[in-house]
C-alpha cells in the first residue's frame, strides 16, 4: 500500500539550513500527492501530540529558506528517552495516520530515532494490548518508516562529509576569527579562541587552516608531547620573532591533553601570560556559530536531503533498515542510521578511552590532511632542506579574473613548497608579469595574513600569451631557472597552459611540469565539479538577493536579477536554488519567447492568488537578444497594474569580498596535491602539463591534451556539468503550488 501522509521535525541543537530541509520535505512531499505534518518542538511535539502537530501547505513554509534556526522549532526532551514517553509518541504517530517520519537533528536525536523505530514492534503491540489502539491500527503499523538528516553544525556524523550547519558555522567562526585577527595584529596581542566541537574538531580545526591561526587544540589528537605547553609557547614566541603580528591559538570546547584532562580557554590564557610575558585575550565564541543566516551550502545541502529523504520514505517497505541520508563526494549517501549512529559513537568512544590514534583514524581523509596541512602552517620557520637534497624552483601565479581563495591558494603553496626545502618564485601580475620578468623569491613570511584575503595579492591579468610574450616568458623562466609551474586561475589561465604546451616545439623552456589549479567564480572548468571562488560568489549573490527580497515586502514586485558566470549557469542555478527563485534563466538552456509567454502567466497568476514578490535569476550570457532589460520591460508591460518589476544586476561584487571558508579550504587541500604533483613530476624529470579536479569525492590530475576534448570551446564550459541535475529540484519547490503540474 502506498505511503498517504508523513511528518517532518527538527530535534536538539538548532543548526542552519534546517528550514532549507523543512522546506524541501514538505513541498517534495506535496508534490508527490502526500499529506505532509510538521512536528513542532521536536520529540516533545511528538509526545504531547495536539497542536503540535500540524498538516502543513505549500505557504506555510514560504519565507524560511534564508533563515537560520529553526521555524518549527526544537527542543530537549527527557520524556522521549524513557519508554513511556516513546509509547504515547507511537500513539501520536497512529492517532495522526502518519507513516513516514523525517528526522533532522544532531547525533542524539538521531539515536533516539533509530531506538524508537528498533522498539516501534512492541510499542504497538503495547498499545494495542492496553486498547489504547485498536487491532486494525495496530496491523496497519507494522513498522515506522524513518529516514534521519543530520542537522548539526559540529560535523560530527559518520556517513557524510557535512552536515547541515556546519558550513554556516565556519561562516560565524571565519568572520570572528578575521575580526579577532585585524585588532590582534594592531596591537602585537595573543588571542585565545575557544569554539565548538565536543567530540569533534571539524570547526576549530577548519576554522585554524580557513584563517591562518598559530596554534589549534581538537579532541581527536591532543598534542603529542606531555610538554605541549612548551612547545606551544615556544612556537608563538618564535613566530612572532619570524615577523608574525598577531598569535591567534584556537581551541575546540572538547580539546584535551593525552591524559584525558580538558583544556580550558582560561588554561591556555594562563600558560601563555606566563610563558610570553604580556596579556593574552579570550574570546569565547559560543552560540554565535549557531546562528545567522544559512550559508548556500547549507540551503542547498538541507534542500537536497529533504527532496531525497521524501523520495526514500516512499520507496521504503516498513520493514526497511531506518536510512541516514547524507552526501559523499558531492554525491547524495545513503545508508544504514544504525550503522552510522555506531560508528559516530566510536570516536566519542574512542576518545574517552585515549584512543586518539582510532578516534584519528576514524575521521574522514580530509580531516587528516587538513591536519597534517596545519601543523606545517603554523611552523614560525619552514623545516631546513636535507644537505643533500635536491632544491627546485617554483613558480606560482595567478591568472584570468580574480577569485577569491587565489590567496589563500598561493600562500599554502609558498608555505608547503618551502617547508619540503624548494625555492619558492612568486610571480606577479599573471603571464603579463611573466612576460615582464616581475618574479620574486618568496619566503615564508612573503604572504603573512593572505590566507583571509581576497582579490589577488600576487596580482593576475586576464592576458593569454601570444606571439612575443612567448618569447619573454621563455626568458623570464630560463633567467630565474624556474622547474616548474602552478597556475591559480580560470579560463584563460588554462588556455594560457595549454597554449604553452603547443608551442614547447619553439620554446624548449617550456618543457617543464606545470599544473592549472581551478579558481574561478564561473565555476566553468573541466575536470573539477567545484572550482575555488564558486562559494564565495554563490554567498555573495545570496546575500544580495536576501536584501533585494526584504526590500519589496510590501509590494507586487518581480525582480530580474542578473548573475555573473559567463556561459556557465552554475552561479545562476545555485543562487536560485538557494533563494527559492521562482525561474532560473541560463545559457544551456536558452530562452525563447514561448518561455517568457509561459513565465508572465505564471506570475500574474502567483500575484493574483496573493504572491507579494517574484525572482527571477538570469544567468548574464543566458540569451543576447533577451536582455535584463528586455525582460524587465516585457513582464512590466504585460503585468500591467498588477505586478511591477525591477532589474538588479550584481556586477563586480560577486567577484570581491574574503574569500568562504569553503573555498579557502579548498584552496589549501588543492594547494598541497598541486605541490606534491610539481615535485613528483620534478623527481621523475617528468614536464607533464595537467589541471587539477575534484570530481566526486576524488582529487584527479588530468593532462592538459584533454582539455579541448572535455569543454564546449565556443562556450568555454565543461561538457559534463554535474549541477545540471538540481534544475528539477530547483523547479519543483518553486512551483506556485502542487498543483501547478497539472
Ligand atoms: P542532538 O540531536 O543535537 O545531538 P540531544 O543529544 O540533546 O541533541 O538530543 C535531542 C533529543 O533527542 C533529546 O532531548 C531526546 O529527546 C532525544 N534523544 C537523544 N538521545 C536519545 C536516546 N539515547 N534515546 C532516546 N531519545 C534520545
Amino acid at each position: 500500500m502506498a505511503i498517504k501522509k508523513i511528518a517532518v521535525f527538527t530535534s536538539g541543537g538548532d543548526a542552519q539550513g534546517m528550514n532549507a530541509a523543512v522546506r524541501s520535505v514538505v513541498r517534495t512531499g506535496l508534490d508527490l500527492g502526500l499529506e505532509v505534518y510538521a512536528i513542532y518542538e521536536g520529540y516533545q511535539g511528538l509526545v504531547d501530540g495536539g497542536e503540535r502537530i500540524k498538516k502543513m501547505n505549500w505557504d506555510s513554509v514560504g519565507g524560511i529558506i534564508n533563515r537560520g534556526g529553526t521555524a518549527i522549532g526544537t527542543a530537549r526532551c527527557d520524556e522521549f528517552r524513557t519508554r513511556q514517553g516513546r509509547l504515547i509518541a507511537a500513539q501520536h504517530l497512529i492517532e495522526c495516520g502518519i507513516e513516514g517520519l523525517v528526522v533532522i537533528g544532531g547525533d542524539g536525536s538521531l539515536t533516539g530515532a533509530n531506538l524508537f523505530r528498533e522498539e516501534w514492534p512492541s510499542l504497538v503491540a503495547e498499545l494495542a494490548e492496553k486498547g489504547q489502539i485498536n487491532a486494525k491500527e495496530a496491523a496497519a503499523y507494522p513498522n515506522m518508516i524513518i529516514v534521519g538528516l543530520v542537522g548539526s553544525i559540529d560535523n560530527d556524523f559518520y556517513g557524510t562529509d557535512m552536515t547541515i550547519g556546519a558550513d554556516s558555522a565556519l561562516h560565524r567562526l571565519t568572520e570572528a576569527v578575521d575580526a579577532i585577527t585585524s585588532t590582534a595584529a594592531s596591537h602585537q596581542r595573543t588571542f585565545v579562541v575557544k569554539v565548538m566541537g565536543r567530540n569533534c574538531g571539524y570547526l576549530a580545526l577548519m576554522g585554524a587552516l580557513a584563517c591562518g591561526a598559530d596554534w589549534v587544540l581538537i579532541p581527536e589528537s591532543p598534542p603529542n608531547v606531555d610538554n605541549w605547553e612548551k612547545v606551544m609557547v615556544e612556537r608563538l614566541r618564535s613566530g612572532r620573532k619570524a615577523g608574525r603580528r598577531d598569535s591567534i591559538v584556537i581551541l575546540a570546547e572538547g580539546a584535551r591533553d593525552r591524559e584525558g584532562n580538558y583544556i580550558g580557554s582560561s588554561d591556555v590564557q594562563r600558560i601563555l601570560e606566563e610563558g610570553l610575558n604580556e596579556e593574552v585575550r579570550v574570546t569565547v565564541l559560543g552560540h554565535v556559530q549557531r546562528g545567522g543566516r544559512p550559508s548556500v551550502f547549507d540551503r542547498n545541502l538541507g534542500t537536497l536531503l529533504g527532496h531525497e529523504a521524501v523520495n526514500a520514505i516512499i520507496k521504503a517497505k516498513p520493514e526497511d533498515e531506518p536510512l541516514h541520508i547524507g552526501i559523499k563526494g558531492n554525491r547524495i549517501s545513503k545508508l544504514p542510521l544504525m550503522e552510522c549512529v555506531k560508528n559516530t559513537h566510536a570516536v566519542a568512544e574512542a576518545i574517552a578511552t585515549k584512543d586518539y590514534e582510532r578516534a584519528m583514524d576514524l575521521r574522514s581523509s580530509s580531516f587528516k590532511d587538513a591536519f597534517r596541512t596545519v601543523r606545517t602552517m603554523v611552523r614560525a620557520l619552514p623545516h631546513s632542506p636535507a644537505p643533500d637534497q635536491k632544491r627546485f624552483r617554483i613558480g606560482v601565479l595567478n591568472a584570468g579574473a580574480p577569485a577569491p581563495g587565489m590567496n589563500t591558494a598561493s600562500r599554502a603553496f609558498v608555505r608547503l613548497g618551502l617547508d619540503r626545502g624548494q625555492m619558492m618564485l612568486g610571480i606577479q601580475n599573471g603571464f603579463e608579469g611573466l612576460a615582464e620578468d616581475e618574479v620574486e623569491e618568496m619566503n615564508w613570511m612573503s604572504m603573512s595574513g593572505w590566507a583571509s584575503m581576497g582579490g589577488s595579492e600576487l596580482g593576475t591579468s586576464r592576458r593569454i600569451p601570444k606571439g612575443s610574450d612567448l618569447y619573454a616568458i621563455a626568458r623570464t623562466i630560463e633567467k630565474h631557472e624556474i622547474n616548474a609551474l602552478l597556475i591559480v586561475g580560470g579560463w584563460n589561465g588554462y588556455e594560457a597552459a595549454h597554449q604553452m604546451y603547443n608551442e614547447r616545439s619553439n620554446f624548449p623552456a617550456f618543457d617543464i611540469p606545470i599544473v592549472c589549479m581551478p579558481a574561478s567564480i564561473n565555476n566553468n572548468l573541466p575536470g573539477s565539479e567545484l572550482s575555488i571562488g564558486a562559494d564565495t560568489a554563490l554567498n555573495n549573490i545570496v546575500d544580495a538577493v536576501d536584501k533585494i527580497k526584504q526590500s519589496a515586502v510590501a509590494t507586487r514586485r518581480c525582480f530580474v536579477v542578473e548573475v555573473m558566470g559567463h556561459w556557465c549557469g552554475y552561479l545562476a542555478l545555485m543562487s536560485g536554488l538557494a533563494t527559492g527563485a521562482e525561474r532560473v534563466y541560463m545559457n544551456e538552456e536558452g530562452v525563447t519567447l514561448s518561455d517568457l509567454q509561459k513565465d508572465v502567466s505564471r506570475l500574474t497568476q502567483g500575484f493574483k492568488q496573493g504572491k507579494r514578490l517574484g525572482l527571477m535569476i538570469r544567468n548574464e550570457y543566458a540569451n543576447s537578444i533577451y536582455s535584463t532589460s528586455f525582460m524587465c520591460s516585457l513582464f512590466e508591460e504585460e503585468g500591467k497594474d498588477i505586478f511591477d518589476v525591477r532589474p538588479a544586476i550584481l556586477g563586480h561584487q560577486q567577484q570581491g569580498g574574503d574569500p568562504s571558508p569553503y573555498d579557502r579550504i579548498m584552496a589549501t587541500r588543492l594547494a598541497r596535491l598541486c605541490l606534491d604533483h610539481l615535485i613528483e613530476q620534478l623527481e621523475r624529470e617528468d614536464d607533464d602539463v595537467s589541471f587539477i579536479g575534484l570530481q566526486g569525492g576524488q582529487f584527479k590530475f588530468h593532462d592538459m591534451r584533454d582539455f579541448s576534448r572535455m569543454v564546449d570551446m565556443e562556450h568555454q564550459r565543461p561538457k559534463n556539468q554535474w549541477w545540471m541535475e538540481m534544475q528539477g529540484i530547483a523547479q519543483l519547490l518553486a512551483q506556485l503550488g502542487p498543483a501547478e503540474k497539472e
